[in-house]
Order: C-alpha cells, then sequence, then structure tokens
C-alpha cells in the first residue's frame, strides 16, 4: 500500500480542533439511555476523564432530544466543557427541528445518510438537518455504515458492474457505494449552505481490510476531515486487536483525524476502555502522548514468582492515579516518562537503561537483589520485601525535579 498524507481541513467541535494537521483526537460514545440524565451525565463523565476529548450520544427520541440541553448544562456546571455529538438516524431532521435547544447544545450532528429516507424523503430530511446545523453554526459528520449503507446508491452500483466488462468483487463495489453515498451527501450539504470546513467523512465496516481500503480510497479523493473506526469490533482483546490493526493501518499512513474504537464492553463492564484503547494506539504510534509507560517483559521460566507482574500493574495504576496531581502542578511532558519494570538479567539492565527509570528484578536463582537505572546509568541496589514502595518513590522524586523544575 502507498503511503499517503492526507490533508484534511481543520474543523472546530467546541473548543476541539480536529483535522488541518492538528493532534488525532480521542472521541468515544455513551450507552445509557440519553433519556436517563443523571447516567448519561456520569458516563460522559466518566468517558471525559479517561481522556476521551469529545463524547457522542444517541438522540433517538422526543425526551432523547429534550435531555440534551438539560446535560450539556449539568455538564457545563460541573466544570465539564468536553463537546457533545448528537447520533441521529431516521428521525433526527424532526427531532433537531422540534427541539432547537437540543440543536443549539450539541456541538456537532451524525446524520447517517443511509438512514434519513428514500428518494425525495431522503434529500427533504437530509437538506432539513444540514440547515439546522447552518443555522446553529454546527458542523457534521457524514457518517456512512456498511451495515446501513443507501440501497439506493448500491443497488445501482451494483447494476452497472453487473453489466461491466470487467466486473469488481461485491466487496469493491460497496466500498466505491459508500464513498460515493459519503461525497455525494457532502456535495449536498455544500449546495444547502455548508462550509467544507464544518464536514467531517466517516466510512465505517466490519472488516478490517475492507476499512482499509475503504478509507483509504475515500483519502484520495477528498480534503474533508475524517472520523476512523472500525465499526461493531467486538469484545475485549479481540475488539482492541482488530480497532488497533485497522486504525494503526490508516494512521501510520496519514489517514484519520478523529478515532473511535467501537468496543463491545462486557455485561456491566467498564465503557472507557474504548478511550484508552484509542490512547494506546496513538501513543504507540507516537503520534500523541497520554500517560507515562511501563516497558514490562513478558516473563518467562526465568521467573518463577509474580514480583514483578504485580510491580509492573502496580506502576501502571499509579501512573494513572498520579498523572492528574502532576497536570496540576503544571508537569509539562511527564507523559513522556518511560519506565521498564523486568523479570530478570537477561534484557533487564538493558532495557532498564533505555528508559528514564528501571528496575531489574531477580529471575529464578539470581541473588535477591534489584538494580536501579537512571537515565541510563546504574545508581542503587534495592533489596528486601519493600522494594515496590521503595521503587515508586524514586519514580516520583524523579518525576517532580525533572518535570517540576
Ligand atoms: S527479561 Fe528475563 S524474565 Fe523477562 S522475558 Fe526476558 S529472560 Fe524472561
Amino acid at each position: 500500500m502507498t503511503t499517503t498524507k492526507h490533508k484534511s481541513l481543520a474543523v472546530q467541535v467546541g473548543h476541539v480542533t480536529m483535522g488541518g494537521g492538528s493532534p488525532v483526537v480521542v472521541q468515544s460514545m455513551t450507552n445509557t439511555d440519553t433519556v436517563d440524565i443523571e447516567k448519561s451525565i456520569q458516563q460522559v463523565m466518566a468517558l471525559s476523564d479517561a481522556g476521551s476529548e469529545l463524547v457522542r450520544l444517541t438522540v433517538n427520541v422526543d425526551a432523547a432530544a429534550k435531555a440534551i440541553p438539560v446535560i450539556k448544562e449539568k455538564l457545563l456546571a460541573k466544570g465539564y466543557t468536553t463537546p457533545l455529538i448528537g447520533d441521529f438516524h431516521y428521525n433526527g431532521h424532526t427531532l433537531l427541528t422540534n427541539v432547537p435547544a437540543c440543536a443549539e447544545a450539541l456541538d456537532k450532528y451524525r446524520i447517517n445518510p443511509g438512514n434519513v429516507g428514500f428518494g425525495e424523503t431522503h434529500d427533504k430530511n437530509f437538506r432539513q438537518m444540514i440547515e439546522v446545523a447552518v443555522k446553529y453554526d454546527k458542523p457534521v459528520r457524514i457518517g456512512v455504515n456498511g451495515g446501513s449503507l443507501d440501497q439506493t446508491i448500491l443497488n445501482r452500483r451494483m447494476d452497472e458492474n453487473g453489466k461491466a466488462a470487467k466486473p469488481k468483487t461485491a466487496t469493491e463495489v460497496t466500498i466505491d457505494a459508500m464513498i460515493e453515498s459519503a461525497l455525494s451527501s457532502a456535495a449536498m450539504a455544500r449546495e444547502y449552505g455548508m462550509s467544507p470546513n464544518k464536514i467531517v467523512i466517516s466510512v465505517k465496516m466490519s472488516h478490517v481490510q475492507d476499512v482499509i481500503r475503504a478509507y483509504t480510497q475515500l483519502s484520495e479523493q477528498c480534503d474533508y476531515a475524517l472520523h476512523v473506526g472500525l465499526t461493531e469490533a467486538g469484545m475485549g482483546v479481540k475488539g482492541a486487536v482488530y480497532s488497533t490493526a485497522a486504525l494503526a493501518n490508516l494512521l501510520q499512513n496519514g489517514i484519520g483525524d478523529t478515532i473511535r474504537a467501537s468496543l463491545t464492553p462486557a455485561p456491566g463492564g467498564d465503557r472507557t476502555e474504548e478511550v484508552r484503547v484509542c490512547q494506546y494506539i496513538l501513543q504507540a504510534l507516537s503520534l500523541r502522548q497520554f500517560q507515562p509507560s511501563v516497558t514490562a517483559c513478558p516473563g518467562c521460566g526465568r521467573t518463577t514468582n509474580t514480583l514483578f507482574q504485580e510491580m509492573a500493574q502496580d506502576m501502571e495504576n499509579f501512573f494513572r492515579d498520579k498523572l492528574p496531581e502532576w497536570k496540576k502542578k503544571g508537569y509539562k511532558g511527564v507523559e513522556g516518562l518511560k519506565i521498564a519494570v523486568m523479570g530478570c538479567i537477561v534484557n533487564g539492565p538493558g532495557e532498564s537503561k533505555n528508559a528514564n527509570i528501571g528496575i531489574s528484578l531477580p529471575g529464578t536463582g539470581e541473588n535477591p537483589k534489584a538494580p536501579i537505572f537512571v537515565d541510563g546509568k546504574k545508581t542503587v541496589t534495592l533489596e528486601g520485601p519493600h522494594m515496590m514502595t521503595q521503587f515508586k518513590k524514586m519514580v516520583e522524586e524523579y518525576v517532580d525535579k525533572k518535570f517540576g523544575a
């Protein structure tokens, strides 16, 4: 695949800028009933606290549209300024028109051109939504989805393909139809008065190779800001890995201005997982830095106790808890801190020297001592039952000294 650097227009969503060379923005979506104002507020706060820079909420019924301005107001009163996006399907034109306070409170509208009606109704409903967005000066995402693609476009494309001398595969035709749906909708939006720098586009599909192909093709055909994601990525490790496979490929090729990982949480699971997955993807690609990283070895037959695993886990939690405090203190660049927690002498000293601070724990049969390396140099050797506490203290002192100056 050729390397593409997609040059996108900058789009302002509340106080967040996406595209135009800005850092890739992390976004997420609530799974609460929007009508349940308190639950929705709690989840927006949790997602924001986890680092979501934009949060999308379902707006599906009149009561949900009416809840939006209340949610927004209450969040602002609690100091949460995270821009809110309304997710509309089927009746967005009616809701945005009938509940102007919702149209005004939202920072962006997501419109699915496959779910706004058919034929003349489609154009009329779509126009109505765009006109509301123009009236309130809001950006929109034209969010095409493989599962709800405009069937009129798809059927026409399939018919044409059937008569072609060299027919394309069904997947190729679907991707062409998705891109046509997105770009023709964007052209219509511009006809109805929307500026190109108010338009974000997505063409999400549920298979990794399809998503990569669709966004790569799309990026060659437009300069709109792109919202990139693998739709219906699935649960747990599988969802995280599949999302990473798709997003990393695109981001590495310069495609994507905002990302979402569409993970299915386990029943009662943590919705903020999708935010952390996005952050890790961006951090792994060195596109953004969100929190100090812990380099830990996988362990092997040379580590017969769990100390280094516990220590690596403890350090991850320690950074998550400490980061807000360090940021409050104005410790600039602390997100870039690298520490190493290694299981034995084989790679321990080497990796520890490459980190800001590293500890090389003793493997099975080794002298029960753990040398510490600070900025590449061995400083002290820890031993005994309090190594974990001592190491954390050293990290804290290092951070205060290096980033607190
Ligand atoms: S550093 Fe040591 S314990 Fe860790 S994986 Fe390598 S050999 Fe095994």
